[in-house]
């Protein structure tokens, strides 16, 4: 049974449906209702077992709820998926953002990986088993221009990755990130008008600088995801996955 956090949209959805289509019972999180009930009923469309629990990852209670239904519904967690992440409204120099765009971008992409983690490590340690993927980015590795908090919320979440891979990879847990370039999502949409430009300007100035010479599908994203909650990944634990085109290199 898998959990994947933000599943309402994008790559978290791109995510929940693979899962599904492998046969993973899933549980839907996230903190619009709207997106999250939609992925969970195309999975039952689809034939698959979904469960949607809203859930504001930056809300401990919140946490503590979705796993504590995960666990109702389904008796364990074998696969956490932390994708549930918000972007900056405007691009800028460190120096202009407010303590609150500061605040609110580490709460949902650093701490909300950690408070789902840390409620769902104790069921995970339960049967000495368990998997967690982060959603991290290159921007965790080479900032993104004028986007400090995102990049640092991310740079973030790569060391929670490696931090809990390293505490609990003895006890049956593996824990591992993957970062990627650009995704063609609404995250990436929004991206643009933060930039001041339009989508089409913008994927246009970006493509240039992508060696594949494209954005990502989300479901490019959700493939390597699956690989890293399988077996096939047994001995991977720690490890950061470029996904990006080799922007990051170029
Ligand atoms: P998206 O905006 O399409 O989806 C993000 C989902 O997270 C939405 O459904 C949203 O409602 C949910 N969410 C936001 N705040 C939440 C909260 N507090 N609690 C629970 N859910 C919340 O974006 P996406 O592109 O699919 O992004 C998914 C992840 O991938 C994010 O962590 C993002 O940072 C990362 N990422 C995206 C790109 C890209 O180019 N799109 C690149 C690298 C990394």
């Amino acid at each position: 049974m898998s959990m994947v956090t933000g599943a309402g949209s994008g790559i978290g959805r791109a995510i929940a449906l693979l899962f599904a289509s492998e046969g993973s019972k899933v549980v839907v999180t996230d903190v619009n209702d709207k997106g999250g009930e939609e992925t969970a009923n195309m999975i039952r469309g689809n034939g698959g077992d979904a469960l949607f629990v809203h859930a504001d990852v930056s809300r401990a209670s919140d946490c503590e709820n979705a796993v504590r239904e995960a666990v109702k519904r389904y008796g364990q967690l074998d696969i956490l998926v932390n994708n549930a992440g918000i972007d900056l409204p405007r691009a800028k120099p460190s120096a202009d953002f407010s303590e609150d765009e500061f605040d609110k971008v580490i709460s949902v992409n650093l701490k909300g990986a950690w408070l789902m983690s840390k409620y769902a490590i104790p069921e995970m340690l339960r049967r000495s088993k368990g998997i967690i993927v982060n959603i991290a980015s290159v921007a965790g590795i080479r900032p993104l221009p004028l986007a400090m908090p995102y990049s640092v919320s991310k740079a973030g979440l790569i060391m929670l990755t490696k931090s809990m891979a390293v505490e609990y990879g003895n006890r049956g847990i593996r824990v591992n990130a993957i970062a990627p370039g650009w995704v063609s999502t609404p995250m990436a949409v929004r991206a643009a008008s933060a930039y001041g430009t339009t989508y089409e300007e913008f994927t246009k100035q970006f493509l240039q600088r992508i060696p594949l010479g494209r954005f990502a599908d989300p479901t490019e994203i959700a493939k390597v995801v699956l690989f890293l909650a399988s077996d096939d990944s047994s001995y991977m634990n720690g490890a950061v996955v470029v996904v990006d085109g080799a922007i990051s290199i170029a």
